[in-house]
């Protein structure tokens, strides 16, 4: 590991007078990513401003009946929020469903957000990786990429997003709300994280001087009808090949409203209002669950290792709609798939 320096922030606005002071500094919280990639000689950070003092650990409901997540909030305290348990289980279960309790306990929402791929290679400094130096090439196209993207994807970079809270956050419609010297702005979750095109050493639409400060929930929480349903090689502490997050409102037999989103797939959580819409109005059964799924996962390309993951994330589409239209989601402390 490379020396650096430390600083530690005392609110939101002095973090971004340090991060503008020092472009070359990085923001540190639970710090469960940024000290593996540090340890590996991916990221040499010059200084570490510590922001786990900001009062960004609550979480608030708002008067419109959604909920805002400071972006310091655990991801193990976030999960066992009663807010979050009983109003939007399917967010409860995504964390679950990640990492380790040890991990979740130091993790925050915040940087669930902005952690890096887990692509070999990315890792593996002695190889090329436009991700991690621009115009190096990518060696995963042709060589082992398992667990890389069938959506999305660019002739720069395959890599994918590896978070499972942020397969749910889109599901939800959350919103990032971020802070920085031009002031605060809200972005949609959706525009958050970027496909790779070819730019791939850009993650996020985050500038480098903001700062994530809230996660905000909408009211709608879809909790009588969700699952999360995710596929990976160990049944704990392994990332996703194939993730799933389903929600559905279902009323008179009919669905009346559809969320549909994917981890695993691609360089960030893969939606489609198109196979939402497809849904809509329909009766929740398998013809119309091979719609939306056909839809979702239209365009999607293997590149040899991870052709599989094209069959797989149809069949785990079909698995996670039923359970979610049946009111019997995944739990994540039973390792069988309902
Ligand atoms: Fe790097 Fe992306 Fe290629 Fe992986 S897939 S080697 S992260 S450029």
């Amino acid at each position: 590991m490379n020396n650096f320096e430390y600083s530690r922030a005392t609110d939101v606005a002095d973090a971004i007078r340090q991060i503008v002071a020092d472009p070359a500094a990085k923001f540190i919280a639970g710090g469960t990513n940024l000290v593996d990639l540090m340890k590996y000689d991916v990221e040499r950070p010059a200084r570490l401003i510590d922001i786990t003092h900001l009062p960004l650990n609550s979480v608030e409901e708002t008067n419109d009946g959604g909920v805002r997540i400071g972006a310091l909030v655990p991801n193990s305290d976030l999960a066992y929020h009663p807010v979050i348990a009983t109003r939007y289980p399917l967010l409860a279960s995504a964390i679950l469903a990640g990492a380790s309790q040890q991990l979740r306990n130091m993790a925050s929402t915040g940087g669930n957000l902005l952690q890096r791929t887990r692509c070999f290679y990315f890792y593996e400094v002695a190889t090329p990786c436009n991700k991690r130096e621009p115009g190096s090439g990518c060696a995963a196209i042709k060589g082992i990429n398992r667990i890389n993207a069938i959506l999305g994807t660019s002739e720069a970079c395959i890599a994918t997003h590896p978070s499972d809270m942020c397969v749910a956050l889109a599901a939800l419609d959350a919103k990032v709300h971020v802070a920085g010297p031009a002031g605060a702005r809200a972005i949609a979750f959706a525009d958050f994280h970027r496909l790779p095109e070819n730019a791939p050493h850009i993650d996020t639409t985050l500038a480098p001087d903001e700062i994530i400060t809230v996660i905000e929930l909408p009211p709608r929480s879809f909790a009588a009808n969700h699952s999360y349903l995710k596929i990976r090689d160990r049944l704990s502490y392994a990332f996703a090949l194939v993730s799933v997050a389903a929600a559905l409102e279902i009323d008179g037999g009919r669905i009346k409203e559809a969320r549909l989103a994917l981890g695993g797939v691609a360089h960030k959580p893969w939606r489609k209002v198109d196979a939402e819409a497809a849904l809509q109005g329909a009766a929740p059964d398998r013809t119309i669950f091979v719609k939306a799924a056909d839809i979702l996962l239209e365009g999607a390309k293997g590149f040899s290792h991870n052709d599989f993951k094209i069959d797989l994330a149809r069949r785990a589409i079909l698995r996670t709609l039923t359970q979610a239209a049946n009111g019997t989601p995944q739990i994540q402390s039973v390792k069988r798939i309902r």
